[in-house]
């Protein structure tokens, strides 16, 4: 921990009239850091913080960033000009506002944070989210923190677990994060130098997790990692377990009725992580499984450690297991080197997979990674031209993956009230958007339904 000391500032809760301190999270990114901004909440209600969906009441602004692409974090700075503005004017009346940054930019530019803007008061990384509310007791102290070291202790260990009526809050849908980090260092990627090596929870603290989750209420649960299908621990029985035996597991805790599990890496795909999809009813039939390119010779540049067949032979696999999932990926057009050829390689594997979903992104170089160092990194017009081509494509593939539900019957978990009045709105077993008659079930309930129309990406149920 670094602390740079800057004079004492007024203590928020000291002010009789004020019950409670406020937080206000924005979160920015992935799976990962939804998740990770719900533990900081947690963390932070035990030190006596109420959330707030309100900026300018808000006594911490805690922005959980991300720093994936250069967009991502750029954002972060234009929204700290903001919050300057709004701190100011709080300051004006009185009342001040401490400035956090959480997340990867926080750990990848550290005390640089500071000196472009000064607003902050703290910086912490991922890592270190169980030091919070000691960190903020040193800012309120007058002290400027940086907190990026990798701690010794799990993070998760020493994290407050939220309580019932906070799981019931936020609905019958929960993120699980099972697994941190990565070792795979693809030549594009930030997130081995921000998140660390790969770490796996243990399985007694994810079962825990999981009963106390569903016990509240929870009917599916999302199972989380940067490399979710690389988690691995050792089993109450004494045997290594891998994902799909640890799947197994979390399927026989009472309510649990639905499980998924983001992001995989191909070469995680183990035989028992297939099996599952076979024989586990509970685990959904939907995969999202990054592919990056379908070019040999840019997915060696990018270090994925698997060529294009091997890809497309375990998607097969997939398919041979459980013959109605969905395929979801990742794609990174423009990378340095990237022919027009390697690109149509890439149209050519979206061609033959046929994804119901996916998310296409250009190349944006990251400092530090190997990538950016790389020669021949291509102008924005071909990387425009090309991913517009890509998205053309894939949202092409997505309308017909929507249509043809229409007519199906399956399961929906009813997961909220609709948009409009009357309505409810669940998910498919491939995680669409269904919109049902209120009169269909309860919050939390596993209906058969009907599809009877598609808009857009959503289905609509009959009313029956
Ligand atoms: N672990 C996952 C995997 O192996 O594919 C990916 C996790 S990463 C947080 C999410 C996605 O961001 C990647 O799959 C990739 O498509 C995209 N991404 C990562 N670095 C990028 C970069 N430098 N430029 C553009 N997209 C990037
Ligand atoms: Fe990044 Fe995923 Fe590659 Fe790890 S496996 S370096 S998280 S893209």
């Amino acid at each position: 921990m670094e602390a740079i000391k800057t004079g004492p500032r007024a203590d928020p809760a000291s002010r009789a009239a004020e019950p409670a301190r406020k937080v206000f999270v924005k979160t920015y990114g992935c799976q990962m850091n939804v998740y990770d901004s719900q533990r900081m909440t947690d963390a932070l209600a035990a030190d006596g913080y109420a959330p707030t969906q309100r900026i300018d009441e808000a006594d911490l602004v805690l922005l959980n960033t991300c720093h994936i692409r250069e967009k991502a974090a750029e954002k972060v700075y234009s929204e700290l000009g903001r919050i300057r503005e709004m701190k100011r004017e709080r300051q004006l009346v009185g009342r001040d506002m401490t400035v956090g940054i959480a997340g990867c930019v926080a750990q990848a530019e550290g005390r640089e944070i500071l000196r472009r803007a000064p607003v902050v008061d703290l910086v912490i990384g991922p890592q270190t989210y169980h030091r919070l509310p000691d960190a903020l007791r040193r800012v309120r102290s007058g002290e400027k923190v940086v907190e990026t070291d990798y701690a010794i202790e799990d993070k998760f260990e020493h994290l407050p677990q939220p309580g019932r009526a906070e799981i019931i809050r936020r609905g019958v849908t929960a993120f699980l994060s099972v697994q941190e980090g990565c070792d795979k260092f693809c030549t594009f990627c930030v997130v081995p130098y921000t998140r660390g090596a790969e770490v796996s929870r243990p399985v007694a603290q994810i079962v825990a997790e999981a009963e106390r989750l569903a016990g509240a209420g929870v009917r599916e649960i999302t199972l989380l990692g940067q490399n979710v299908n690389a988690w691995h621990g050792a089993g109450p029985d004494g045997r290594e377990w891998g994902l799909g035996r640890l799947l197994f597991r979390l399927a026989e805790i009472p309510g649990v009725a639905r499980l998924r599990y983001t992001t995989s890496h191909p070469r995680d795909m183990d035989d028992a992580l297939i099996a599952a999809h076979r024989d586990l009813a509970a685990l959904m039939p939907y995969l999202h499984l990054p592919v990056q390119s379908g070019s040999d010779r840019i997915l060696k540049a990018m270090n994925r450690r698997h060529r294009a067949d091997d890809y497309l032979r375990l998607v097969e696999q997939i398919r041979g297991a459980r013959s109605d999932i969905a395929m979801s990926g990742d794609f990174i057009v423009g990378f340095p080197g990237e022919t027009e050829a390697d690109f149509e390689a890439t149209l050519g594997l979206v061609r033959e997979v046929g994804y119901a979903q996916a998310f296409s992104f250009k190349y944006s170089p990251r400092p530090g990674t190997p990538g950016a160092d790389m020669q021949g990194h291509l102008g924005e017009g071909v990387k425009d031209e090309r991913l517009q081509r890509l998205q053309s494509l894939l949202s092409a593939q997505q309308q017909d993956f929507t249509t043809s539900r229409v007519g199906m019957r399956f399961d929906v978990l009813v997961e909220k009230p609709g948009r409009l009045p009357a309505q409810l709105a669940g998910r498919s077993p491939w995680l669409q958007p269904v919109i049902l008659d209120e009169t269909a079930g309860e919050i939390g309930d596993i209906i058969p339904v009907r599809i009877a129309r598609s808009e857009g990406t959503t289905l609509f149920a009959d009313a029956a």
